[in-house]
């Protein structure tokens, strides 16, 4: 984790100071508050993650989140977002986690090139890749989902979710922060040309999510991979079902594919070995917790008996784990006859 830079600092100070001065005259345990509030604004200005754009390709970057669980020091910068440069304009793959950040990452393509962002495609409609998306929308660009993602977008539990995220996200996430619809759902394999450069769109939901959506580049052989592949940690199973997740990577795995930029994580130039891995995983807890469902046996037991040392020393393994290793159980319950 770095400092962040000097100029983002004292904006925070200066919204920080400006608060603390509001203080006179409201009474002692407000204050007590406010002046939580405002150590917190502080040193979350001094642990705010850097952001860098990081050369994939001859005409794509990336920006990487942390490894870590979204939280107000990091700005819910825990996801990566990608972006292609073509001689008209700009397409940003996913929007990540807070309109801060997305205007953070247009700082970043400004350093690359001074073209509008036309199209943001997003690859599934998680928190962390999608609360952004008001700052692109409000500039102009168009952006484009996987029809699945309407039925979530309408749903309570997003709304719950981001009425959640306004207290643990805050100030970042806050009433003004809201969740976007697409200009264009798309629900088949599609082509997007953007300046010449084309880009397939591959809808694989369901999978990780009903709505997963990858995007190809097909002349630089670079896979925008969203949460399906994830590098060097352990994937987020949550309600996933991991049998069509399972299916997607072969998918992917038949695209020619020289770098993946995944969801999360550094990119990968192995793609294949890193699906695989994914994969893998996948396979064995549907295998371990497929076992226990089948013998009814209860899920603690299960999980203590199971031999993980294959997977324990990747980065999430201690939160991730024990949850996808549950909601698999559960999933291979209802679908043992
Ligand atoms: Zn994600």
């Amino acid at each position: 984790m770095q400092i962040f830079p000097q100029s983002w600092g004292r904006l925070i100070w200066r919204c920080a100071i400006s608060s603390a001065l509001t203080l006179v005259s409201v009474p002692f345990s407000a204050q007590s508050q406010a002046q939580v509030a405002f150590d917190q604004r502080a040193e979350f200005s001094l642990t705010v993650p850097a952001m860098v754009a990081r050369r994939v390709s001859h005409s794509s970057w990336y920006v990487e989140g942390l490894g870590a669980l979204g939280s107000s020091a990091n700005q819910n910068f825990i996801s990566n977002a990608g972006f292609v440069v073509t001689p008209t304009g700009v397409v940003v793959i996913d929007a990540l986690g807070s309109p801060t950040l997305a205007e953070r990452l247009v700082s970043e393509i400004r350093k690359v090139t001074p073209l509008p962002v036309t199209h943001v495609i997003v690859t599934h409609y998680h928190a962390d890749h999608i609360y952004g998306l008001q700052s692109f929308k409000a500039n102009g660009a168009r952006i484009i989902g996987h029809r699945a993602a309407l039925a979530y977008i309408n749903s309570d539990t997003a709304m719950i979710r981001l009425q959640a995220s306004r207290q643990t996200l805050a100030p970042w996430i806050d009433a003004k922060t809201q969740l976007i619809s697409a200009d264009e759902w798309i629900d088949a394999p599609q082509e997007l040309v953007v300046g010449g450069v084309r880009f397939l769109l591959h809808p694989v939901g369901p999978s990780h999510t009903p709505e997963d959506l990858v995007v190809y580049l097909p002349h630089e052989k670079v896979l925008f991979a969203g949460d399906l592949v994830f590098r060097g940690r352990v994937p987020y199973v949550g309600q996933a079902d991991s049998g069509h997740w399972i299916k997607a990577l072969q998918t992917l795995l038949a695209f020619e594919t020289d770098i993946i930029v995944p969801g999360h994580g550094p990119l990968s130039s192995q793609a294949r070995q890193d699906m695989e891995l994914t994969r893998d995983y996948l396979l064995y807890l549907r295998e371990v917790m497929g076992q226990a469902a089948k013998n009814m046996e209860p899920f603690e037991a299960a999980y203590q008996a199971t031999n993980w040392s294959k997977f324990e020393a990747l980065p999430l393994f201690g939160v991730a784990n024990r949850m996808n290793a549950y909601n698999t159980y559960l999933l291979m319950e209802r679908q043992t006859p």
